[in-house]
């Protein structure tokens, strides 16, 4: 008989396991409480449930977390892990720090790989392997979290959907986890302190809308006219830009919620004045947005170099004084393997 991961089941049937086992209620509580408020990695760490009770546990349910295998730290503060699976898959997650305003973000992946081939990307090389349970990457940010406080002396304050992976092709996991995130159950956290970032994949984010979310939403556009972004990113070609434009509109007019622009800036590619005037007249769309320019880290293999900096401050400077909300993000963890799926790649 195939066990059932534990933590694959919700309150309900887990109550229904336990009567079954004819266990008291408050058991039930006790354990969901350490699969999710109390970080519970297996069965042995609940320590206040019986342990003949644990054994019965493990030979009813298999207990599926994530181990971490590599960390690397950079000299700017990065934290990059590299976690692994129970099946021997590997995934990463990043912690980027900003101490001064006492922030600290958690960087998630939502897949081992990515099915689309961005061109730029390390992880789009590996392909999908396959999509992560709301588990894995709901202890992505809850192990970041004790990085955080462990590290830097306080907790994370925003979470990103940006690791490896596209969120809106794992759709029923990854809101399952910002579900777990944000409720008591879980995290307790605010939803508005989470974005998810899509590639773009226009029936999904109208599907957003009409699930009237909370947290806010980052497009991936790395080029403002659908030519240079079919060149880099293929979902383009079914997802084209008006399409796209036309389903964050209606995203936003559903919630109301945060949207942004993430541009990597690819010296030569995407960082001309050009570029930046089709930046502009895209951002004057009905919905208000703000621009993330993004230094790039070279992926090997990949004939993209990171825009000059001078470059992408005149860049922002003239898509600024066009009044579009736009700030520059110089890349953090340079001298680790900063790039999205570099460091999982690696065997
Ligand atoms: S950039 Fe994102 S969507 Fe594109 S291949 Fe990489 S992980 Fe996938």
């Amino acid at each position: 008989m195939t066990k059932t991961d534990i933590r694959s089941q919700s309150f309900a049937e887990l109550q229904k396991s336990f009567a079954d086992m004819g266990q008291p209620a408050y058991r039930a509580k006790q354990v969901f409480d350490w699969m999710w408020k109390l970080g519970a990695k297996g069965f042995d760490d609940m320590t206040n449930v019986p342990a003949a009770l644990r054994h019965d546990l493990s030979e009813k349910f298999t207990f599926q977390s994530i181990s971490l295998d590599v960390k690397q730290n950079s000299s700017d503060g990065t934290i990059k892990c590299r976690y692994k699976l129970h099946d021997g898959n590997k995934i990463e997650t990043v912690m980027i720090p900003v101490p001064e305003d006492k922030r600290a973000t958690a960087c998630v992946s939502v897949q081992v790989g990515c099915s689309l081939t961005c061109s730029f990307c390390a992880t789009g090389k590996m392909g999908r392997i396959r999509n992560l349970t709301a588990a894995e990457i709901y202890d992505q940010a809850f192990d970041t979290d004790k990085v955080s406080q462990e590290v830097l002396g306080y907790p994370l304050t925003n979470i990103v959907y940006m690791g490896m992976g596209e969120p809106l092709l794992n759709y029923g996991p990854m809101m399952e986890s910002i579900q777990k995130i944000t409720s008591p159950e879980g995290m307790a956290w605010s939803p508005r302190r989470i974005t998810v970032s899509t590639a773009g994949i226009a029936k999904m984010i109208r599907r957003l809308g009409d699930e009237k979310v909370k947290f806010n939403l980052a497009l991936s556009l790395h080029a403002a006219d659908d030519k240079k972004r079919n060149e880099i990113m293929p979902i383009n070609e079914t997802n084209s830009l008006r399409s796209l434009m036309e389903a964050l509109d209606y995203f936003y007019k559903q919630t109301g919620g945060r949207i942004s622009f993430e541009y990597i800036a690819l010296k030569g590619f995407n960082d001309t004045m050009e570029d930046a005037e089709r930046l502009v007249r895209l951002c004057r769309g009905q919905f208000p947005v703000k621009v993330n320019v993004i230094e790039y880290n070279p992926v090997p293999g990949v004939p993209f170099e990171r825009a000059d900096e001078k470059q992408v401050d005149k860049f922002a400077r003239y898509v600024r004084s066009k009044d579009v909300m736009i700030t520059v993000r110089r890349s953090r963890g340079k001298d680790i393997d900063a790039a999205c799926g570099q460091l999982a790649n690696q065997a």
